[in-house]
């Protein structure tokens, strides 16, 4: 029987389901990117984006995927030699200092083991200890994407401010941006970092830049080398709502109307939405009698529920069975994680009935695959929405 029918769910932690509005934006006529509509746009998105980063200062928008926005972040604000700081969490910070370190950057990799986010007093205990501040940049990845694990950005914060510390702060919010409270001046973040394929709703394609005044200023001094990353004759352009190559427009007219949608909604509400569903998720996780792989109730992602394949099994094969049976894409396991996880995205657009087809397809998909799950997990899911 023919399964992979109907509508295609892409429950990846990003690229996340992209809502027929925002399909029907992107299929609009191409527009000129040296017009006077390109750059009324530009200004508008600049100030809606500048809402959901809860900043009041610019924020960059490259043609890139998040890597991208990973590098300009570093080359920006860096020179060679410099050292950083930066916590194992998962295959994404793990990536994050590879790259760092590409670019002759010193990176002191706290060792983790995936399965908790990053623990403030460490952050107090390294800064207090360089006491000649050799550490120019701290890293977080506010969301671990392969991991289901937050880190306390503002906590982070806080344990630099103890330990009277001068380095910049530096948040990959890559998979949290639009799903979960982010406060980019608030918490005194010096680079965001972001992208377009996860809580905005948008395809692949948009790599953000949200910047402090301190990060700006970072940017004249830095001598890492950098030409399409370099921030100022963006920021230079962006005045008149122009840019200096050629952007994807038609993303940019899909950006506009993925931030109508968000804040129609309200960023408080959505926060909300992420919230129960991912308490919904992990409802069902417990009914499937599976384990989630967060070990910290604190660290519970609003955005992705990692969970446990049982010993003896492969979470590759859950998850290719799921797309075969139900048409579901889900996460596999990343890195370290490899067959060890499947990871459920429930970020970006989606409602309770959506998810409930989700975990009724999983369950379905999980059984197929030989995991005996008792229960469909769904009453439960319904139970913990309400
Ligand atoms: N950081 C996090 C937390 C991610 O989830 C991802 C991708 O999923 C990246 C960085 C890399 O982004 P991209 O694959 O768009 O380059």
């Amino acid at each position: 029987m023919l399964r992979r029918v109907g509508p295609h769910f892409i429950q990846t932690p990003g690229p996340s389901n992209v809502p027929g509005r925002v399909l029907e934006a992107l299929a609009r006529p191409t527009i000129d990117h040296r017009s006077q509509d390109f750059s009324r746009l530009a200004l508008e998105l600049q100030s809606g984006l500048r809402r959901v980063f809860r900043t009041e200062h610019p924020v960059i928008v490259y043609p890139s995927s998040g890597t991208g926005a990973w590098e300009a972040a570093l080359v920006n604000c860096l020179s060679p030699g410099d050292r950083v700081l930066a916590f194992e969490t998962g295959h994404f910070a793990t990536l994050w200092r590879d790259l760092a370190e590409r670019h002759g950057l010193v990176v002191d990799m706290v060792p983790g083991d995936w399965r908790h986010g990053v623990d403030p007093s460490v952050v107090e205990e390294v800064l207090t200890r360089d006491a000649d501040h050799m550490i120019r940049a701290v890293t977080v990845v506010h969301n671990e994407t392969s991991t289901g694990v937050t880190s306390p950005v503002e906590e982070v914060r806080a344990a630099m401010d103890r330990a009277g510390h001068p380095a910049l702060l530096l948040v990959d919010t890559i998979s949290s941006l639009g799903s979960m409270e982010f406060e980019h001046d608030a918490w005194r973040v010096d680079v965001a970092v972001g992208c377009s394929q996860k809580g905005l709703m948008l395809p692949p394609g948009l790599g953000f830049n949200a910047l402090s005044p301190r990060a700006i200023e970072a940017a004249e001094r830095s001598r890492l080398s950098r030409s399409y990353w370099d921030w100022r004759p963006i920021l230079e352009a962006n005045g008149d709502g122009f840019y200096p190559y050629t952007l994807p427009t038609n993303l940019l007219v899909a950006l506009g109307v993925s931030l109508e949608m968000l804040e129609e909604e309200g960023l408080p509400r959505v926060f909300e939405r992420h919230r129960r569903h991912a308490a919904a998720t992990r409802a069902a996780v417990e009914a499937w009698e599976l384990e989630l792989w967060c070990a910290e109730p604190d660290g519970y992602s609003s955005a992705l529920t990692a969970v446990r394949v049982p010993d003896g099994f492969d979470g590759a094969r859950v998850t290719e069975v799921v797309l075969e049976s139900s048409n579901i894409a889900l996460g596999a396991g990343l890195g370290r994680l490899a067959g060890r996880v499947f990871r459920i995205g429930h970020l970006g657009y989606l409602n309770d009935a959506w998810l409930c087809g989700v975990i009724g397809g999983v369950a379905a998909g999980l059984r197929r695959a030989g995991i005996a799950v008792p229960r469909s997990g769904v009453d439960e899911a319904l139970a913990a929405m309400q």
